[in-house]
């Protein structure tokens, strides 16, 4: 008894976003389905993210604890309101850190114009707030899983002003790399603002390129680098895909591990999907066909049978390679296909593709909007569900799709690479199409080989038989994390 209340672990997860409260990309899925694991193996595990004004407190039955906690930022002094709720369904806290004037705004973190000016303080008074918190509340954890830029400064706090303060004393911290694309770059009077020492603006802490980089002090502070996938974990070590902290990580390598993420079974399952018109299984695709119908029917495009559907859910940004779609999109609307889009971010992408939509409207439905309801459809009714991101930590949309038997063609790269291999149609292995490099025409070819290959019925029922059964359930995962949970205590 006492051995297993000894292995019982605490661990606190912070981030920015999670689901089923507020998401507004991958962050969240994780975020929100880790924790839930790891309660299974049975730790005591806690979640705290901000209070945005989007979270629906009736709906999740959020109360307020009472706790006040006051921050100086710069020369102002900023209370949050500590809140909280559960897990639904489950006993697992979580902490909604609220303060109005920084939280309570329709974005997150910005609007389709450029990032909210003051994102460097809202989140070191985010991070501040989870580090009292944990005082005020007694609530020591063994480890402190950070997530992504927002969170960096909490292991910055802890091994400076808070380094003398015995409550603290064997908080270790693992730090989850989910994107190093966003570092959080700021003026280095942001230092003071948060009321953190001048000296780590150097170069072996969080300077940058003459600014500080929160995303750098994470990796330099915590005990425990992770990332989201093996591919990634090597590929941000080089000076292609490290965003200029390639060699930071470099030189931390034997402490950075790469942990696929897995998937919520329990949302994405086309056997169980209350979003859907019909179930179906690996013994029922032609429900899928159904799904399609219903699907072009909701975006306006007609059906025609054997024709097929090519999806794509994402945000519309530089990195998902979206540029190359747009360089093939007309010999790509030469092709017997149709295709729906479904993303939102970036305003240049949202012209582009409404005046691709504008000149194909039979062939193209684009939808730019968050809808999940929708990209449940599309994820069931698509044929093939297009990924060619230039790179990408891990991804899920993949692995989504495969479980719903939409074949996935990606590009090369980060997770896509772990987790989608190229059809052999000789060995009979494989569940996608593959293509590498940094070529549109790469995909374009590859995109041809795939509808080529829809036209043969057993050859495609094999490949999506091979997907249907990849099993990229979190219960793996949240063991490894427990590992590198452990590594972290151990520093
Ligand atoms: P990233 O985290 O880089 O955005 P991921 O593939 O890891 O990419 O995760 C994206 C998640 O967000 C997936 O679950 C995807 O289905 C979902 N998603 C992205 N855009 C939309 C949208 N416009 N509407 C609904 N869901 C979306």
């Amino acid at each position: 008894m006492a051995k297993k209340e000894e292995n019982r672990l605490k661990i606190l997860v912070v981030a920015s976003e999670c689901v089923p409260f507020v998401k507004t990309g991958g962050l969240a899925d994780v975020v929100g389905a880790l924790p839930i694991s790891l309660k299974k193996l049975g730790y005591d595990v806690r979640v705290a993210i901000p209070k945005y004004k989007t979270i629906n407190e009736e709906k999740f039955k959020i109360r307020d604890t009472g706790l006040r906690i006051d921050i100086d930022i710069a020369l102002f002094n900023h209370t949050a309101s500590i809140k909280e709720s559960v897990f639904p369904g489950t006993d697992i806290p979580v902490y909604f850190i609220e303060n109005k004037e920084f939280f309570d705004r329709d974005e997150l973190y910005r609007t389709p114009q450029g990032e909210y000016w003051d994102n460097a303080e809202r989140f070191m008074f985010f991070s501040r707030v989870i580090v009292e918190m944990l005082r005020l509340m007694d609530f020591k954890p063994d480890v402190i899983n950070i997530n992504d830029w927002h969170t960096a400064l909490i292991p910055v706090y802890l091994k400076t002003i808070y380094a003398s303060n015995d409550f603290y004393k064997n908080v270790a911290t693992v730090y989850s790399i989910h994107n190093i694309a966003y570092q959080g770059l700021f003026d280095k009077e942001k230092l003071s603002h948060a009321n953190l020492p001048m000296d780590l603006f150097s170069i072996d802490k969080m300077e940058f390129y003459g600014g500080i980089n929160y995303m750098k002090g994470g990796i330099v502070f915590s005990d425990i680098i992770n990332t989201v996938s093996k591919r990634y974990r090597d590929e941000i070590m080089t000076s292609e895909f490290g965003y200029g902290l390639d060699g930071v990580l470099r030189t931390r390598a034997n402490d950075v591990y790469g942990i696929l993420n897995g998937i919520d079974y329990s949302i994405w399952n086309p056997k169980t999907d209350t979003l859907l018109p019909v179930n179906y299984n690996e013994d029922s695709l032609e429900l899928k066909e159904q799904i399609k119908k219903k699907l072009l029917d909701d975006v306006g495009l007609k059906y025609t049978e054997n024709i097929p559907l090519i999806g794509l859910i994402s945000r519309l940004d530089d990195q998902k390679g979206l540029d190359f779609i747009a360089a093939i999109i007309d010999d790509m609307m030469r092709l017997n296909l149709q295709f729906i889009l479904l993303g939102t971010g970036d305003e240049k992408y949202h012209n582009l593709f409404n005046l691709i939509k504008a000149k194909y409207p039979e062939k193209i439905s684009v939808n730019i909007k968050f809808d999940n309801k929708l990209a449940h459809l599309i994820y069931a009714g698509s044929d093939i569900f297009l990924m060619p991101s230039r790179f990408e930590p891990c991804g899920l949309g993949q692995m989504i799709a495969l479980k719903y038997g939409t074949i996935p063609l990606v590009r090369e790269t980060g997770g896509l690479a772990d987790t989608v291999l190229q059809y052999n149609f000789k060995t009979k292995q494989g569940n996608g199409f593959v293509f590498s490099g940094y070529d549109p025409y790469a995909l374009l070819y590859t995109l041809k080989i795939a509808i080529d290959t829809y036209k043969n019925k057993t050859v495609w029922r094999k490949i999506q038989a091979n997907g249907m059964k990849t099993d990229f359930s979190w219960d793996e995962s949240a063991k490894e994390y427990v590992e590198i949970y452990r590594k972290a205590i151990e520093k």
